[in-house]
């Protein structure tokens, strides 16, 4: 005997939860299935840890910007065991709440790994659930290179279950992940290369603001190694790691070495031969507008869909999803343009819509640039300076903004708002009609001439 639902997530983190989440506020009957921890990457190993690592990096920061300031202050000592303990004391704390809110919402949470046996059949340990509707949000894993010595790497789980800090780190990788703990861990103290196999890192990014990063990150202390290919890993007797690079260059005396080049989709459990969904070469699930796949009744949201991957993206998509099943909301998706996102490097970066390459490519001569760079007041006065740069691409003859680039201190708050705007399609002067807040550094982007 099955037990029936009208929507089952699998997975339990921000795509799946949410799914089920709006659709219980509607009376419905749901479930979540999830084989690890309720909130999925982003409060377990993602965004949450990451973001109170980033917020402690930043206090050391304040210590040693202090005495510009006149406080005579001393880094006496820092702690790496109360941190973690404290932001997994955070997390549990939420994780308690996940599943008090379950219970509260009559979302049914069945621990396990979740598979297709058909079309509108989940098994999870050995039990049979259907439903009318099936959510698929399994999210992704870190993707780890097939080298020599791969064993010996942390991907970004293990660097969260890191229980020491480690003293000297290399980070290979150029995106998101990578940049962000290269970023942290020399903040906090460790002593960081990060290893390029490229020129430049984030490469989708608007060239002003990875170029400013990367001068920052050189100037904070961050080894930052262009063209580095790793082929093999040793760990000596010691413990420590002996990097061996294409290029002939061997790096020394690591104890740890993080890879951070990319995720993949979990798909390999879900038996989705069973239920005919397809997924395109990398595994990735595509779907439609409207978040379904090529199966009636079955959809993907999230990271599994390769689009976008941000934990407000999956919770978007999945609740809009919700709307339209159980809502009568015929015409509810998410539109994947214009999504706002935030680097939490030092110092941060935001972003939204077009890079300048991209709004030339596409716009070409009708693209104007306004932009700016200059050290924010609050770094006047600290014993090291900042930049702080921005930059707008507008297009036309009404200047619409197509693209917003921030890199410096407040960045990463200071986008929201104004990715409102872009989203309702503002103009220049649109922008500068705005009375400019003083003295602020956002107020740069309604006065740029
Ligand atoms: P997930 O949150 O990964 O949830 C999927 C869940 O499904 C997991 O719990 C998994 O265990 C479970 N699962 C998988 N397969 C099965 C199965 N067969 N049966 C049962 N359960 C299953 N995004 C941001 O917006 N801001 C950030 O600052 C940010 N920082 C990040 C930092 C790191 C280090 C990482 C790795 C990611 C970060 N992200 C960030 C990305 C964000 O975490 C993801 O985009 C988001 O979690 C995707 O949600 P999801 O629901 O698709 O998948
Ligand atoms: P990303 O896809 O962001 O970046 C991985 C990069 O690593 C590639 O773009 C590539 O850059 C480089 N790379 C790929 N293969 C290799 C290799 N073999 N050797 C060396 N470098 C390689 O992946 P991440 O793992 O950093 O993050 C995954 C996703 O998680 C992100 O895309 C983002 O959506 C999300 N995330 C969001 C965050 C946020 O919102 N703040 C924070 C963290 C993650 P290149 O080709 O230039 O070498």
């Amino acid at each position: 005997m099955s037990t029936h639902y009208d929507l089952i997530s699998i997975g339990a983190g921000s795509g799946g939860l949410s799914a089920a989440e709006r659709a219980s506020e509607y009376g419905m009957k749901t479930a979540v299935i999830e084989n690890k921890k309720l909130g999925g990457t982003c409060v377990n190993v993602g965004c949450v840890p990451k973001k109170v690592m980033w917020f402690a990096s930043g206090v050391a920061e304040t210590i040693h910007n202090a005495s510009g300031y006149g406080f005579d202050v001393d880094l006496k000592g820092f702690s790496w065991e109360k941190l973690v303990d404290a932001r997994e004391g955070y997390i549990k704390g939420i994780l308690d709440w996940y599943g008090n809110y379950l219970t509260d919402s009559n979302i049914t949470h069945l621990q396990g790994t979740g598979c297709f046996i058909d079309a509108h059949t989940l098994e999870v340990d050995g039990q049979r659930y259907t439903a009318d509707h099936i959510v698929i949000a399994p999210g992704g894993y870190p993707i780890m290179p097939d080298i020599p010595g791969a064993e010996h790497m942390l991907d970004s789980d293990g660097f969260f279950a890191l229980k020491t800090q480690p003293k000297r780190v290399a980070v290979i990788g150029a995106g998101y992940i990578a940049v962000e703990l290269a970023g942290l861990l020399n903040g906090l103290g460790s002593e960081v290369s990060l290893l390029l196999r490229k020129d430049h890192f984030l490469s989708s990014f608007d060239v002003m603001l990875r170029e400013t990063l990367m001068e920052e990150m050189i100037n904070a202390g961050v080894n930052i190694m262009p063209r580095v290919s790793v082929e093999r890993v040793d760990k000596m007797d010691d413990g420590s790691l002996t990097i061996h690079c294409a290029n002939g260059v061997t790096l020394e005396n690591y104890d740890a070495l993080i890879c951070a080049i990319g995720r993949a989709p979990n798909i390999d459990p879900l038996n989705l031969d069973a239920a005919g969904v397809e997924c395109d070469e990398r595994g990735y699930i595509p779907t439609d507008e409207f978040q379904q796949t090529n199966v009636k009744g079955i959809y993907a949201v999230g990271d599994v869909t390769g689009q976008a991957q941000l934990t407000p993206v999956a919770i978007a998509a999945a609740r809009r999803l919700s709307d339209r099943l159980f809502n009568n909301m015929p015409d509810r998706k998410l539109d994947y343009s214009n999504i706002p996102t935030v680097m939490f490097s030092h110092p941060p970066i935001g972003t939204i819509g077009l890079t300048e390459d991209e709004a030339r490519k596409l716009h070409g001569e009708a693209v104007k640039i306004y932009q700016s760079s200059f050290t924010a007041m609050y770094h006047a006065l600290c014993p090291e300076s900042q930049r702080t740069a921005m930059k707008l691409v507008c297009v036309g003859a009404e200047e619409k903004v197509v693209g917003c680039h921030i890199i410096g201190m407040g960045a990463d708050e200071m986008l929201q708002g104004f990715g409102v705007a872009i989203k309702m399609g503002a103009t220049k002067k649109d922008f500068d009609n705005c009375v400019a807040i003083h003295p602020t550094s956002s107020e740069e982007l309604v006065t740029m001439r």
